[in-house]
Parts: C-alpha cells; sequence; structure tokens
C-alpha cells in the first residue's frame, strides 16, 4: 500500500460535476487500500476573480488582505471535495494551510513554504480518512495567511508529499502528461513517459506552462517522484525523477520548448575596454531587470557590439536606459528588437553526445533560419530568432532530433 499525494487543479475542480468526478476518482484510490491526501486549487477563474474584486477596490491591493482574500478560492473547493467523499462514505477531512500549518515566511503573494507539521495528517491517516488540503496557501509565524504565488498549489502538493515521504505525487490536470513540445504547434508531439527533474525544470523555465517551476525545483530537491496525468482519462502520465537511465532507445534530446517573451537589444559601437560590460548590464540590473541571454562581439578596430534579450514588458525601459548608457560611453548606438523568439532543445543525453549544437544548426539552416543569439548549457541549446520562423523551426527541429510520433494507422 502506498501513500499517496493527489493534486487537482482548477479546471479539474472547476464544477460541482468535476468536483464529483474527482471524488470518484479518490474514492478508487482509496479502495485499493492507499493512503491519500488531496491537495485542491480553487475552482478554475475563481482566483483571478478574487484578484479583480480586489482591483475594483484598490488598485495595487495591499498583499496581507489579496492573501486573506485569494485563499478564499481553495476554502471552497476543499469544503466541497469532503462532502462529495463523505457521501459516498469515504471518510474524509479538510485542512486549510493554517489549520495543518503550513508555515511559511511573510512574504504575501509569493511566500515560500519554512515547515509543515505533519502530525494531524499523519493521525488523520492512521484512522482511515483522506485528507482533503487547500492548496496554494500557507501562514507565517504571526498568523497571518499567506499565498505562494501563481500556481502555487503545485508547490503545496510536493511539499506535502516531501515531508510525508509519499510515494508519488500525482499532479492530475487538463493534459495527459509532459510532450516533447507543444502539440498545438507539433501535431506529432508525443507524450513523454518519463523526464528528469533538470530536463524539467528547463522546459518549464523556457515557456512549457504544465508544473509552476517552484514546484519542480522542490521536488528535485527532496526527490520526490512526480507525476503527471490527466484528470478525466486513463493513462500512465509522465513520471519526472531523478533517474537518468542509459538506453538505446532514449532520445537525445528529451524536448523542444519556445517562447515569444523576450526582446533583444543591441548596443554597437562600444569603446572595447576592461568593464564595459558591467557598464553596459550594470544600470539594467540596477532597474531590477532580469537579463537572458548575451552575446558580445569579437572587437574590431578597439570597439565591439553587445546584444542581450529581457522580457518583452521590460523592453521600453531597457532601451531607455541603454540609449542613455550609449550616450555616457560614446557608443555608436542602442537598438533593440521585439519581433524574436527563443527556441530551446533540452535532453540530457547531450552530456553524453557531441554534435547536438551542430545538428541543431544544421536543421535550422535547411530551412534558412537564421540564428540570431545561441546560448547553451549542459543539457540545453538555445537560439534566438525571428519570431515569423518560430513555428517552422520548432518543427524542424522535433522531426531533426527524431521526437515524432509515429503516424498511427489510417492516419
Ligand atoms: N488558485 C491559485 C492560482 O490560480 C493556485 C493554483 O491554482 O495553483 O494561481
Ligand atoms: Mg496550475
Amino acid at each position: 500500500m502506498a501513500l499517496i499525494v493527489q493534486k487537482f487543479g482548477g479546471t479539474s475542480v472547476g464544477t460541482v460535476e468535476r468536483i464529483e468526478q474527482v471524488a470518484e476518482k479518490v474514492k478508487k484510490f482509496r479502495e485499493a487500500g492507499h493512503d491519500i491526501v488531496v491537495v485542491v486549487s480553487a475552482m478554475s477563474g475563481e482566483t483571478n476573480r478574487l484578484i479583480g474584486l480586489a482591483k475594483q477596490v484598490m488598485e495595487q491591493p495591499v498583499p496581507r488582505e489579496l492573501d486573506v482574500m485569494v485563499s478564499t478560492g481553495e476554502q471552497v473547493t476543499i469544503a466541497l471535495l469532503s462532502m462529495a467523499l463523505i457521501k459516498r462514505g469515504v471518510s474524509a477531512v479538510s485542512y486549510t494551510g493554517n489549520q495543518v500549518r503550513i508555515l511559511t515566511d511573510s512574504a504575501h503573494t509569493k511566500a515560500r513554504i519554512l515547515s509543515i507539521d505533519d502530525a494531524n495528517i499523519r493521525s488523520d491517516l492512521k484512522a482511515g480518512r483522506v485528507v482533503v488540503v487547500a492548496g496554494f496557501q500557507g501562514v507565517d509565524e504571526h498568523g497571518n495567511i499567506t499565498t505562494l504565488g501563481r500556481g502555487g498549489s503545485d508547490t503545496t502538493g510536493v511539499a506535502l508529499a516531501a515531508a510525508l515521504k509519499a510515494d508519488e505525487c500525482q499532479i492530475y490536470t487538463d493534459v495527459d502528461g509532459v510532450y516533447t513540445t507543444d502539440p498545438r504547434v507539433v501535431p506529432q508531439a508525443r507524450r513523454l513517459d518519463k523526464i528528469t527533474f533538470e530536463e524539467m525544470l528547463e522546459m518549464a523555465s523556457l515557456g512549457s506552462k504544465v508544473l509552476q517551476i517552484r514546484s519542480v525545483e522542490f521536488a528535485g530537491k527532496y526527490n520526490v517522484p512526480l507525476r503527471v496525468l490527466h484528470s478525466f482519462q486513463e493513462g500512465p502520465g509522465t513520471l519526472i525523477t531523478l533517474d537518468e537511465e542509459e538506453s538505446m532507445e532514449q532520445p537525445i534530446i528529451s524536448g523542444i520548448a519556445f517562447n515569444r517573451d523576450e526582446a533583444k537589444l543591441t548596443i554597437r559601437g562600444v569603446p572595447d575596454t576592461p568593464g564595459v560590460a558591467f557598464k553596459i548590464l550594470g544600470p539594467i540590473s540596477a532597474a531590477n531587470i532580469e537579463v537572458d541571454m548575451i552575446v558580445q562581439n569579437v572587437s574590431h578596430d578597439n570597439t565591439t557590439d553587445f546584444t542581450f534579450t529581457v522580457h518583452r514588458n521590460d523592453y521600453l525601459a531597457a532601451l531607455e536606459i541603454l540609449k542613455q548608457t550609449a550616450a555616457n560611453i560614446g557608443a555608436r548606438e542602442a537598438t533593440g528588437d521585439t519581433n524574436i523568439a527563443k527556441v530551446s532543445i533540452v535532453g540530457v543525453g547531450m552530456r553524453s553526445h557531441a554534435g547536438v549544437a551542430s545538428r541543431m544548426f544544421e536543421a535550422l539552416a535547411k530551412e534558412s533560419i537564421n540564428i540570431q543569439m545561441i546560448s547553451t548549457s549542459e543539457i540545453k541549446v538555445s537560439v534566438v530568432i525571428e519570431e515569423k520562423y518560430l513555428e517552422l523551426a520548432v518543427r524542424a527541429l522535433h522531426t531533426a532530433f527524431e521526437l515524432d510520433a509515429p503516424a498511427r494507422q489510417g492516419e
């Protein structure tokens, strides 16, 4: 018999009928003899609705009060799910974050979990009860209600699984697993049976939105086996674990991530002297703007060009700063471009295979796609290209790295 933490997201508990369906599913696991802790999100749309209400009163809601309010979304679903279980003859009890005592720091709206008191939960499990816990929320040392940031119920699920040393943390959602890439862009995208924490972290931070990034970090740190599953379809889902098994069938690349959220800035004709990178990026980071990729050219005539990317939301502010810097340091000009996209190939298989990057560049060259910037890490190669070629690039790479699903019979 296993101890399983099951987390159901907002769409999975979006209506009363769905909550009843979730109860049926939990009941089956319980009847199979497993100990079950369920974590739920608010009904889909509810957190946004609550934030909207707050903003009607106050444009920048006071964070402490905002947390008091948005935490109610999850309080509703834990009670409804517990009722639906009890109605089915399954003994169940609900707890808010405060009642469990999920202790967090005091950073309202983005709090971090410090510790979890598992005493109540353990005694309930022992007494045969299903324990239903509100996701996304905790309490600080002064008794203030806190929340963990959007999508934070994933982190609640993983943190509970870690505290209870659960056998598995199952994340139920509206997709049946983690895919090689977004199936809306590549219809031949395949569900992965397995992926490592590291790869999942890269995929998530590069724009694949299945799990909150922090929950993956947490799961990796405490080695909690995570499984992403569809709430209402049968299937094995995708298991996220530590082990990188070497198998012949294991593809070198696990997935292709992309995003359109970045913009590129270039400063040209920069005098190439020590400290120049700091002079350019210092003011950017002083303005709290995060920089992602950075490229400095080899210099000609003692001047160089310097290019970097920022989030598109920060583009105008960054360009303003860069123009100022250009004037200050005697650079020729500062320009920018928002029509870019980043495409990345991710896979732990890269560690043991040479030539992965050049295979990527070859596939892009065949489609005549120009690469503007390149960055690499141990398990990732990212390129910046013109945004209009994004979908073509993702499809070409998916094929080049043999990720396409075999066509089904009759298709
Ligand atoms: N209800 C919260 C949100 O929408 C937390 C979650 O669903 O994970 O962000
Ligand atoms: Mg979510």
